[in-house]
């Protein structure tokens, strides 16, 4: 049987004293006596070694007193003294020693005061051993713990059946634990979102990534939730799987994604349905988004347009604006990012949109944080009115100089045409008096030919002013056309192909007809002229209706049925400059003159005037090289059947002893109406004004057949003297 207690010491195998010498000598801690006075009367190897000596001889021989040169701290050497000096042993006193290289080092030790009873004298007798490194360690330790209980952080250590292990300061602060409650709970407990099971997969997945992060809720103790973000760490100590968490409170960051989140939706909501085309730009070009006025608008999408370059490219296809708005765009853009303005100068533009249509918009740029806002303001509609009210405000003031030009040729040609009258007429008379062989009838007839053509001409200028005197007849336009078409056909030449269209319904007028053939004459000779070669004019007819909102849009034109008379040609057309001129009396562009192939810029007036006579429109369209078309609409008579022109008697009848009543203001042409009658054998009573006719009816009352006046005169017109003198002679 082997002994079960430990061997008894007379049964130690005897050891000699120089056996015990060796073990001294050789101890894993630090041995050493001394005397009271400091000075070392053994120590051994591990001692020398502890202090930094090569061997116990030169640690004997360097330290010449133990008390001072080997304490780190005097106080510690003090209560050591004192305590020795009182005969009290001192037991694992820890403290800081001073090596051979003068490094300090923590020990632990122990000493006491002996008898030595050969001599009697008194002696020290101590351990040491070096406890550096567990000081050290137990500080790191120290350190840890004083950092993981400050931590902001919550900390916990949970073992891997989800017991909680450790739980720092901030942990019991948030979750309203003490530790020690805290350390008896499970983290279900405090994770509504783990179930053992759940905790189970959570832990194998740990173990494969070795760090988790995820966010879950805690419950406090008093019942509240709050999302956490966890970083959750695998460690393995001592066979156990442990984990150490660290979480924090997320409530504030939530609320504040949340917040982010409903005012992006707002944003966004915004954004889409803003009225006005929006795009929304990163800060290196791409377009990233469009909202719906934009794809309604401008139609261009960002899958048709992913940068904002090819969206300029898109948007100024065809426009010298490209390069200079993108250019401009982009160094605004560059500017406003480098000195921090979120605004970038408003640009006007013209944007083709998807539809092929352009739009007139001014772009607005706005910089936010990182984003970049372009708005597209539309003013289309308002540049077109602008453009509208600008047109109008020209046809206005066309038609105003016109009538002034009216006005004043009107008034001239009035009084020329009389003198004219009075030239033919003695002309003629004195025709009469010479005989054919007469040699100054051929130069009598040279005048009354100069005169005629004058007269032609200032005709003219009273058609433009509307004082031409008419005899207006209901008829149907298609068959006055028809009517005139072979004289317009031999007019402009075989060269040119002359086409009618008349229109299908009748298209009856009420005006002189001498009137509409002298506006088809004078619109086909212009589109012979403009014809240099071979080519085509085209009569069409139509009836029309104009309602309020087109005559809002076109001056002069009122509201009603028309007919349209269009003359077009295929001619060299006129630029600008030409068409805003044509309808001006003797504008030409032909040379003045009478001769063939001249112009007298009588022509246009002359149907100008006409067509205003008649309570008509004229509108004029011609591009140089396309052609030019004559648009007159003229308004239409309710009247069913057209009447036939009157019949013109070419003879004058000679006088069965009438006395026919003359009316002229005039003194020279009354002189020669009266002599024209006479030589006819008529008596006549002449009158120089109307009131003087009034009387010279009263006077002669019975005597009176016929009565010839003057339209125009300074105290009434013609036809109202007509009905005054029709009041006292009703037969
Ligand atoms: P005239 O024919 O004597 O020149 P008008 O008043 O008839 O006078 O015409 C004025 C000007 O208008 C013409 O000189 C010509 O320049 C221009 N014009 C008129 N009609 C046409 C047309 N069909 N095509 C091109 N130019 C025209």
């Amino acid at each position: 049987m082997q002994e079960k207690h430990p061997p008894k010491p007379s049964d130690l195998p005897s050891l000699t004293p120089q056996d015990y010498q060796d073990m001294l000598m050789n101890a894993p801690v630090g041995v050493f006596s001394s005397t009271p006075e400091g000075c070392f009367l053994y120590l051994n190897v591990a001692l020398a070694e502890i202090f930094g000596y090569a061997s116990p001889q030169e640690m004997m021989a360097s330290v010449k007193n133990v008390a001072k040169d080997l304490y780190a701290d005097s106080k510690d050497r003090k209560k050591v003294l004192r305590l020795l000096e009182e005969n009290k042993a001192v037991r694992n006193h820890e403290c800081r020693f001073v090596r051979k290289n003068n490094t300090t080092f923590w020990a632990s030790y122990s000493v006491r005061a002996v008898h030595n009873e050969k001599d009697g004298k008194l002696y020290y007798q101590g351990f040491l051993s070096d406890i550096t490194e567990r000081i050290l360690e137990k500080e790191a330790l120290l350190r840890t713990q004083f950092a993981m209980d400050r931590a902001p952080d919550n900390i916990l250590w949970i073992n891997s059946a989800g017991h909680i292990v450790y739980a720092n300061h901030s942990s019991c602060n948030s979750l309203g634990y003490s530790r020690d409650e805290l350390l008896s709970m499970k983290i279900f407990d405090i994770d509504p979102e783990f179930s053992p099971n759940q905790w189970e997969q959570h832990k194998e997945k740990r173990r494969r990534v070795g760090t988790m992060a995820f966010e879950s809720r805690h419950i406090t103790k008093d019942g509240r939730i709050f999302p956490v973000e966890i970083r959750s760490n695998h460690f393995e100590y001592n066979g156990d799987e442990l984990s150490l968490t660290f979480d924090r409170d997320i409530t504030e960051r939530k609320r504040t994604e949340q917040a982010l989140r409903e005012s992006e939706t707002r944003f966004r909501q915004l954004f889409k349905m803003a009225p006005t085309p929006m795009a929304h730009v990163s800060k290196d070009g791409r377009v990233l988004d469009v909202n719906d006025a934009f794809l309604d608008i401008i139609g261009y999408s960002t899958d048709d347009a992913p940068t904002l370059e090819q969206a300029w490219q898109l948007s100024f296809e065809d426009s010298d604006q490209k390069e200079i708005m993108s250019t401009k765009w982009q160094n605004e853009l560059e500017r406003a990012l480098a000195e921090n303005d979120d605004q970038i100068e408003a640009m006007e533009c013209p944007v083709r949109c998807k539809d092929g249509n352009e739009r007139r918009m001014i772009i607005s740029t706005r910089v936010i944080e990182d984003r970049i806002i372009l708005s597209f303001f539309d003013i289309t509609a308002h540049h077109q009115a602008e453009a509208e009210r600008k047109r109008l405000q020209e046809q206005l003031h066309q038609s105003q100089k016109l009538e002034a030009v009216g006005v004043l040729a009107g008034g001239v040609a009035h009084d020329f045409n009389n003198m004219l009258g009075t030239i033919m007429g003695y002309a003629e008379l004195a025709i009469n008096d010479t005989g054919p062989a007469d040699p100054v009838r051929g130069k009598i007839e040279a005048i009354l030919d100069a005169a005629r053509r004058s007269a032609s001409l200032t005709r003219q200028l009273l058609a433009f002013a509307r004082k031409q005197t008419i005899e207006p007849v209901v008829f149907d336009l298609n068959t006055a056309v028809e009517g005139i078409m072979e004289m317009i056909r031999r007019l402009i030449g075989e060269h040119i192909e002359l086409a009618w269209l008349p229109g299908d319904t009748p298209c009856t007028i009420c005006m002189d007809p001498v009137q509409l053939d002298q506006i088809l004459v004078n619109l086909c000779v212009n589109a012979r002229d403009a014809i240099a070669d071979i080519g085509r004019i085209t009569i069409e007819t139509n009836a029309v209706s104009f309602d309020a909102d087109y005559c809002q849009t076109h001056a002069e034109f009122l509201p009603g049925d028309y007919v349209l008379l269009a003359v077009s040609d295929n001619g060299c057309g006129m630029a600008n400059e030409t068409l805003s001129n044509i309808f001006e009396p003797f504008f030409t562009t032909k040379g003045m003159g009478m001769g063939m192939g001249m112009g007298t810029g009588m022509g246009l007036s002359t149907v100008y005037g006409i067509v205003r006579q008649n309570q008509g429109f004229i509108n004029v369209y011609s591009e140089p090289e396309k052609g030019t078309t004559f648009r007159i609409y003229l308004p239409r008579s309710a009247a069913d059947s057209a009447e036939a022109k009157p019949q013109r008697t070419e003879t004058i009848r000679k006088s069965r002893g009438e006395t026919i009543l003359i009316v002229e203001d005039e003194p020279m042409l009354l002189e020669l109406g009266m002599m024209m009658l006479q030589q006819l054998g008529y008596s006549v009573i002449a009158a120089a004004t109307p009131h003087e006719a009034i009387q010279a009816v009263r006077e002669n009352a019975g005597e009176i057949q016929l009565f010839i006046t003057d339209v125009v005169m300074p105290e009434m017109t013609g036809r109202d003297l007509a009905e005054r003198l029709q009041e006292i002679r009703p037969d």
